[in-house]
């Protein structure tokens, strides 16, 4: 007769004292995704900076990721900034064919609630131009800079989106000050003007004051590998995926860094050294497919 570790993956949150159950017949595919911009791509600034070409980073981070990808047979998204598409034309082509998803993450990085209903549509179209001509594919999937999009401060976007024949976009992470607080924490169906639109939020974990971001961001590189994995778990056990996000600069432990508020350093450039080390973890232990692939199965 089977036994119970046999039956089901028991897996174990020690700290917390109690054990997670995970069935072996459970769907547990998850994604990773990078949205690929530069070090000094950080939202907000009340002057663009300027940077000479000599000091780009994206590629060679870029190609650190790609490496880490093969390594492990893992097929990701990555949310292409426009500008950096444009200004690299090399880059998107050299992704793409290695089988990973190519999505957009607008042209200029500016915050979607700062842009009029025309602007955000220019930028789609403009980005979505240059993804399909550099990969051969329009992209049918968005993020935008900063989790700056949400029903309650810029409805009209999803109904843009779906109208520019996006099939899901993964902007609202429900989280206190940014995306949409309050938010779904699970991929869930919008209905548009245009059609419906998945939304696909990154990981979060629920706490008993807040949501913690365990998904990405300083939350992936400070808390405990412990406490991602159970929350990776606890969404596999609801049939959800785990979505996480990295920039290309968490690539570099000593990068360049842009001059900002201690808190603002933090969330962009913050302990970025074993950002690989917890990202081959989470590869090796789990099954990795692109968002498009997750729509795809859900449609
Ligand atoms: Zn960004």
């Amino acid at each position: 007769m089977a036994t119970l570790r046999q039956r089901c993956q028991l897996t174990c949150a020690e700290s917390m004292g109690y054990f997670v159950l995970v069935s072996s017949s459970m769907p547990r595919l998850n994604s990773l995704t990078i949205d690929v911009e530069d070090w000094y791509h950080v939202c907000g600034l009340a002057k663009e900076p300027v940077v000479r070409q000599s000091e780009w980073r994206v590629e060679q981070n870029i190609d650190r990721l790609l490496s880490l990808l093969a390594r492990h047979g893992v097929k990701a998204t990555f949310f292409v900034l426009g500008c950096v598409a444009e200004s690299i034309p090399s880059l998107v082509p050299r992704i793409s064919a290695e089988g990973h998803e190519i999505a957009s993450h607008g042209f200029s990085h500016r915050l979607v609630y700062t842009l009029t209903e025309d602007e955000f549509r220019e930028e789609i179209r403009r980005t979505g131009s240059i993804i399909s001509s550099q990969s051969g594919e329009p992209p049918v999937g968005f993020r935008a800079p900063q989790w700056s999009l949400s029903r309650r401060r810029t409805p009209w976007a999803f109904d843009i989106l779906a109208q520019e024949g996006y099939l899901y976009d993964s902007s609202c992470t429900p989280l206190p000050f940014i995306g949409e607080p309050g938010g779904d924490i699970s991929p869930h169906k919008l209905g548009t003007l245009n059609g419906p639109l998945w939304e696909i939020p990154p990981l979060v974990t629920a706490a008993p004051l807040i949501n913690l971001p365990t998904g990405g961001g300083w939350g992936l590189r400070i808390f405990p590998m412990w406490l991602i994995e159970r929350s990776v778990k606890l969404a596999n056990i609801k049939g959800d995926p785990a979505v996480f996000y990295l920039h290309p600069r968490e690539m570099e432990a000593d990068g360049p860094r842009l001059g900002l508020s201690a808190i603002a350093s933090f969330a962009a450039y913050g302990p970025r050294s074993d950002v690989t080390s917890r990202v081959e973890q989470l590869l090796e232990r789990y099954q990795f497919t692109t968002l498009r692939n997750l729509v795809k199965t859900w449609q």
